[in-house]
């Protein structure tokens, strides 16, 4: 399948909180191969479902960005367990294409959710994956990284990407 067009900052589905999958049906798992095909066409490291315009709880995360088909981590209706400590880097966004910032996120955090066969799984991750599960968990919550920035920061990010977001132009 070709990937999907990737929504960009200022469309309302990433700024508003998506609904949970109610069935793993075969329109679940092609929402899912959409969603992988198009974070590795990106490329990037991973993808929420209203990144390509679905509002449902629906988050695929793969470090290796295709490299070893291990990594691939498939989550429907994820929540977190736990989350303890601090750590921030920076960080981008396939939704805020030529911005980064650097958020506060947990150093350490536990998450749950279904695979697509309706196992329950729950992932521990530190450091790279446990920011890559909050930037994915916040955009089923209808939060960017840009709203996560110190006050200052964000104010300022969100000037210049409403201009961006106007003009229609967000190619590169
Ligand atoms: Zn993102």
């Amino acid at each position: 399948m070709p990937p999907r067009p990737i929504v960009k900052y200022g469309h309302p589905v990433l700024h508003a909180p998506s609904a949970p999958v109610s069935a793993l049906d075969d329109q679940t798992r092609n929402l899912v191969a959409d969603m992988v095909d198009t974070m590795y066409a990106a490329p990037g490291i991973g993808l929420a479902a209203p990144q390509i315009g679905v509002a449902l709880r629906v988050i695929v995360i793969d470090l290796s960005v295709g490299a070893d088909k291990g990594q691939l981590i498939t989550l429907v209706n994820p929540e977190f367990v736990e989350r303890e400590g601090e750590q921030r880097h920076e960080e981008g966004c396939l939704s805020v294409p030529g911005y980064g910032g650097s958020p506060v996120r947990p150093a350490r955090v536990t998450v749950r959710g279904l695979d697509l066969e309706g196992n329950e799984r729950i992932y521990t991750a530190t450091e790279l994956l446990a920011r890559a599960f909050c930037h994915e968990i916040d955009h089923i919550d209808g939060f960017l990284f840009v709203d996560r920035l110190t006050p200052l920061k964000r104010d300022l990010l969100k000037r210049k990407l409403k201009k961006r977001a106007k003009s229609g132009d967000w190619e590169e």
